[in-house]
């Protein structure tokens, strides 16, 4: 089956916004890419779609990008939290299906959600805990909070489990997680049957209580 080009905006092209226009356009979709300032607009103009200079907090200028046709928006502007806000608000009253807005601190990301914004993302406080998290702990390769009480994390295979199958290893009773999936070589095993067996190689990437998961990073 053939993929769906789906169609995309970006506002705000700092390194955040820059790496999600670029990526999306690296993934085979259409993308227009926006800032205010041209310098940032021409340094991306050979790597999306379409770019347009224009200052988002502007409703007429905002209408006339026509983005209302658009699967998505990312609103990716940075420092200037009332230029943030006020573009997830315009672009919330023009009725786009989705949007992605980013948020610098934990009362401009609850001020998104009341506006309406679908996700709210935190790239810096998110990469600082997952590099954090797989400093600490040797297992660790990934970490995603999905909430204050639950995680998700990939993490090589403690001594402790190897050779044992998930039914063994007992992980939802100990810990209090979920082994979602199993990475073995180049294939994914979903979802992994009581009965395999974890081997040493493998990459788990479990899902459960954020207090389980730190007793499993613990592990060795
Ligand atoms: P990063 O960490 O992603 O590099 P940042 O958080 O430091 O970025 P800024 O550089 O403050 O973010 O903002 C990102 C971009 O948003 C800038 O290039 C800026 O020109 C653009 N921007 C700011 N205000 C507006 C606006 N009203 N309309 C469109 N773009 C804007």
């Amino acid at each position: 089956m053939k993929d769906i080009k789906r169609q995309f905006a970006v506002i705000g092209l700092g390194r955040f916004g820059t790496s999600v226009a670029v990526t999306l356009q690296m993934l085979g979709h259409e993308v227009l890419a926006i800032d205010t300032d041209e310098e940032q607009v021409q340094k991306i103009a050979e790597h999306v779609t379409h770019v347009v200079q224009a200052d988002t907090t502007d409703e007429n200028a905002l209408h006339a990008l026509g983005l209302r046709n658009f699967d998505a928006v990312v609103v990716a502007i940075g420092a200037d939290v009332q230029a943030n806000v006020a573009t997830t608000l315009l672009l919330k009253e023009m009725g786009i299906p989705y949007i992605v807005a980013k948020a610098r601190n934990a009362l401009h990301g609850k001020m998104l959600e009341k506006i309406g914004a679908d996700r709210v993302v935190y790239p810096e406080r998110d990469m600082g805990q997952r590099v954090a998290h797989s400093l600490i702990s040797a297992n660790v390769l990934d970490y995603i909070e999905l909430s204050p009480e639950l995680s998700l994390v990939e993490v090589t295979v403690p001594a402790v489990l190897a050779g044992k199958t998930l039914q063994q290893a007992n992980m939802r009773a100990l810990y209090g997680v979920n082994v979602v999936a199993i990475k073995r070589f180049d294939h994914l095993i979903v979802p992994p049957q009581p009965q395999e067996q974890i081997q040493e190689s493998d990459i788990l990437i479990v899902i459960g209580a954020t207090d389980g998961i730190k007793r499993l990073e613990n592990l060795v």
